[in-house]
């Protein structure tokens, strides 16, 4: 090895301040009596989280640092990054480089082990590697400057599959508590909205139910990705906003769910930070959960220790599903959701394993048309025209006149007017003296009122806003 191998390793780093090695110590380690190179694979929290893959060669550490890991699937190419070389003996180094230093933050061993060299050029490097977490055939190919791919040549490893780029929620039917709570859990339900994030390499992807990209909007939760390291999940949960009282407030929510531009996302996760609250597994590190019991799957979420200022997986009980909505409205919750132990997870499925029970109504309703206000409100929206959706089109459910925020109506007019339309969007009779001077709109807006009961009519009695649920569609309504 030249001497000056190292220099640039050297330049980067001052031993007094950081506890990383510094160089050949002929005392120490050396390369002879092993069998074949070493190579190590670190897990580096830096600034962002990276991992460095390091082959031994000619008494250096080769190195390259790849911000997704090392793939174990053939398909994807992880981009490696080449930087200067690092002496032998940092095979064997973790700890914590401190803050301000080159490469600030924690260093832990991901796998190491040996490996043979079928191949090494400037811009090709091929090898196969022998390690407890990593085994098989890799190739390292030079794209430009300093860039290279990093890619695994070998099938992935038996039994492995890549993460999945789309697995739908499973959805839960509303309905009464279970009669006997045996075979079945319940959990709190969070009045949020659904979410199902995938985290591949330390990133997370989030989307909504209806599969909308919604990762920008929440950048308080990317840290997830951070925390779950070299693990691959997909995983489902409720995004929440919690108010000053510690509730769930649908309402603070909805001031993040419609907020595009990054800077405004960034002011608003400030001032209405969201909870991500992970209640169960899709898929774990190369491994597709959804066969597994929910009291299985659970138990894997439960080992992912999902605990940071912004995630947590809530509890579930198992006592008498009556006690536990009772625990949950004396805390101001909407209500319980019990699933049956023994269930699979069914994507995209609205299954009778789920069932959520409410303390009072809520129900998804289609705006198709508004009336205009009085008093108070005149100039803007007084009620609007709700209907659901049957087989013979829109069907008249009421008017809710009541729950609405000045920002809520400002949001409704200005929504409102690429929508109005000359005839009424509803099928069938409806009431003309609450409708007489409705003006109508194209019926393609979803919102949720809270009341207290059918009518037996079919009308909502006591209806109050909650807002709009642009996470939803006309065709998911229906009658709760
Ligand atoms: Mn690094």
């Amino acid at each position: 090895m030249s001497p000056a191998k190292l220099d640039p390793y050297k330049s980067k780093r001052d031993p007094a301040r950081t506890p990383e090695p510094m160089g050949p110590d002929p005392k120490k380690r050396s390369s002879q009596g092993r069998s074949g190179a070493s190579f190590v694979v670190q897990e580096h929290h830096a600034r962002a989280l990276h991992w460095d893959f390091r082959l031994e060669r000619d008494g250096v550490l080769v190195s390259w640092a790849v911000p997704k890991g090392v793939p174990l699937d053939p398909k994807r190419n992880h981009l490696a990054v080449a930087v200067e070389d690092h002496p032998l003996d940092y095979a064997d180094f973790s700890g914590e480089i401190p803050k301000g230093e080159y490469g600030g933050g924690s260093v832990s061993i991901w796998d190491s082990g040996t490996y043979e060299t079928e191949k090494w050029s400037d811009r090709e490097v091929m090898v196969v590697l022998h390690g407890s977490r990593v085994t098989g055939r890799y190739v390292l190919f030079k794209t430009g400057g300093k860039n290279w791919m990093l890619h695994r040549m070998d099938p992935a490893p038996e039994g492995w599959e890549s993460l999945p780029e789309l697995v739908r929620p499973m959805l839960c039917r509303a309905g009464a508590l279970p009669a006997s709570g045996r075979g079945w859990t319940c959990e709190f339900k969070w009045d949020g909205v659904r979410a199902v994030t995938y985290v591949d390499g330390g990133r997370v992807q989030i989307k909504s139910r209806n599969d909308l990209e919604i990762t920008a909007a929440y950048p308080e939760l990317h840290a997830l990705g951070r925390a779950l390291g070299s693990r691959a999940a997909i995983l489902d949960g409720e995004i929440v906003a919690f108010d000053e009282a510690g509730r769930p407030s649908f309402g603070l929510l909805q001031q993040r769910m419609h907020v595009r531009g990054e800077s405004a996302t960034r002011r608003l996760a400030q001032s209405i930070p969201v909870s991500y609250l992970v209640f169960d597994v899709m898929h774990l590190d190369g491994r597709s959960t959804l066969g597994l019991s929910y009291r299985e799957r659970r138990a894997l979420l439960k080992s992912l220790q999902l605990a940071g200022e912004r995630w947590a997986t809530p509890a579930s009980y198992s006592q008498r599903p009556q006690a536990v909505l009772d625990a949950a409205l004396a805390a101001g919750l909407e209500g319980v959701v019990c699933k049956r132990s023994e269930s699979p997870y069914v994507p995209g499925r609205r299954s009778d394993d789920w069932v959520k029970v409410r303390g009072f109504g809520t129900q998804e309703v289609v705006v198709g048309g508004f009336t205009p206000g009085k008093g108070g409100r005149s100039g803007t929206i007084g009620a609007l025209v709700l209907g659901i959706p049957s087989a013979e089109g829109l069907r008249y459910v009421g008017k809710v006149g009541t729950g609405f925020s000045d920002a809520h109506l400002k949001e409704l007019a200005a929504r409102f007017a690429k929508l109005t339309r000359k005839t009424s969007p509803f099928v069938g009779q409806l009431p003309r003296s609450q409708v007489a001077d409705a003006t109508w709109l194209r019926p393609t807006l979803v919102g949720e009122v809270r009341f207290s009961e059918w009518t037996r009519d079919g009308r909502l009695r006591q209806p109050a806003w909650r807002g709009l649920r642009p996470d939803k569609d006309p065709g998911d309504v229906a009658v709760e």
